[in-house]
């Protein structure tokens, strides 16, 4: 080989060595956690663990063995504690705003732009996909820009008008509008912008614009709970295969998926429930990771949460944890009301200790495989003659998205108290949220960064130009 040959050889190799490093990832996933803190992800690794048999330490999930880690702060744009609106905006946008506002500035005017609208301008194919409603705050910050995030109705319309390819969740919350009952409904609102309204996984089809929710047979506008859901609850697993179905092409997509119910199951504090829904978004998780595995210098997949739920802890005083126990619970704080609802309504208002007692062993594991101190089984008696034998008017216990009957919530209490986890608080704190990411420019995701940092980031490895202008 002469001399020209060779370093012509050398350059067309460089050439080639150059293309494959600046080549960015066309297929970008992007899961967020709601309330998903280091804890709540290491407290779902030692409850792993624990089942079939009573190990020692961590069983992994499939994102915590992802290899580049990192941690964000969360504080807003007016609080170090965030809410899911501005959390959201933050990891949309990657501008912090006021709690409460959803993808609008701190002067509540000025429209931001996301990642998700970023994507589209730049000819992608676009999904977002919750567990909870289409219009809540995370999944909004994505295509809306409303000054509150209550605002369902508004947030419902500007989804419609979006053009995003896909939204998968449980439906939409507040349907109609409230203060104007000859407004369309939210379903036609969308139907006339394009989108095939889908009820139910076995319904689903592909189509250029797609909006998969629940059938009507659901019992509230979320996804259940994992750990109360049945063979025909609609998952977000199956939602996350129907995005990738819908969006698939070419030239590349955009996805983000929210494990919404992780924040619900915090605010409530009841710790079984919120790991069954962190296993839950793993399964989501893996979904993408299958199809990573598929185009590995083609996909990035980045996990994060907005912020911390509930203040979790793992170990209540003592040097232990006794996760086996939170094993006995079969059913979530909503799934036991639901029952002993139902056992008002069936036995008209009287129901018997005994049933009661029987459904507390058959979901919590009480006097079988937990052994209860004369204290807590007094407890919930007391609990029994107050608030279901009396009759009277039960004032309901109150978390963040449910209402619970009282005798519920006292025996998480104790389960989770037995368990050894702690809860101080019912609502959000500013504990540290981690990032996990594997792909075509996970390095980036690496040591502490500012929740903002994250959406800049993706921009900016995909591709997508600048977020924050
Ligand atoms: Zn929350």
């Amino acid at each position: 080989m002469n001399r020209k040959r060779i370093l012509s050889v050398a350059l067309l190799l460089v050439c080639f060595c150059l293309s494959g490093i600046a080549k960015a990832p066309k297929y970008v996933f992007y899961f967020i956690g709601d309330g998903m803190s280091l804890n709540h992800v290491l407290g779902t690794q030692y409850f792993l663990a624990k089942q079939p048999a009573d190990r020692l330490g961590i069983a992994p999930l499939c994102f915590t063995q992802f290899p580049y880690t990192g941690l964000a702060a969360t504080f807003s744009g007016n609080s170090d504690v965030t809410d899911s609106a501005a959390g959201g905006t933050a990891l949309a946008c990657g501008v912090k705003t006021v709690n409460g506002t959803v993808g609008l500035a701190t002067n509540q005017a000025t429209r931001l732009t996301s990642i998700a609208e970023l994507a589209k301008q730049q000819g992608l194919r676009v999904g977002v996909a919750t567990s909870v409603t289409l219009n809540h705050a995370t999944p909004a910050s994505f295509y809306a820009h409303q000054r509150s995030r209550n605002d369902y109705y508004e947030i419902g319309v500007q989804l419609a008008q979006s053009g995003f390819n896909f939204f998968g969740g449980g439906d939409f919350e507040e349907n109609v509008k409230a203060d104007d009952r000859t407004a369309p409904q939210l379903y036609d609102v969308a139907e006339d912008a394009g989108y095939k309204i889908v009820r139910g996984y076995d319904k689903f089809k592909k189509s250029d614009k797609v909006i998969l929710i629940q059938d009507k047979k659901a019992l509230e506008s979320t996804l259940p709970y994992a750990i109360d859901a049945t063979d025909e609850s609609l998952t977000l697993a199956q939602i996350t295969t129907a995005a990738i179905e819908v969006l698939d092409n070419r030239k590349g997509f955009f996805l983000m998926v929210e494990g919404g119910k992780i924040d619900y199951a915090s605010h409530a504090n009841d710790a079984a429930t919120v790991f069954h829904e962190v296993i839950d978004f793993d399964n989501a998780i893996r979904v993408a990771y299958d199809f990573y595995l598929q185009h590995p210098q083609e996909t990035l997949i980045v996990i994060t949460a907005d912020h911390e739920t509930g203040g979790l802890t793992l170990g209540n005083g003592q040097y232990a944890l006794n996760f086996p126990a939170l094993h006995a619970q079969k059913v979530s704080h909503v799934g036991f009301s639901r029952l002993i609802n139902r056992m008002r309504h069936d036995t008209h208002d009287k129901v018997s200790w005994e049933q009661v007692r029987e459904a507390l062993r058959a979901n919590f594991g009480f006097w079988d495989q937990i052994t209860l101190s004369e204290k807590d089984e007094k407890a919930l008696y007391d609990e029994y003659r107050r608030s279901i034998a009396d009759n009277k008017k039960v004032s309901m216990a109150k978390s963040l998205y449910y209402m619970d009957e009282p005798i519920s919530a006292l025996a998480i209490r104790i389960l989770d108290r037995i368990g050894m986890v702690g809860w101080p608080v019912g609502s959000h704190t500013a504990a540290y949220v981690p990032i996990f990411a594997v792909g075509n420019g996970a390095e980036r995701f690496c040591g502490q960064m500012d929740n903002t940092d994250i959406p800049k980031r993706i921009a900016e490895v995909a591709g997508y130009g600048t977020i924050d202008k």
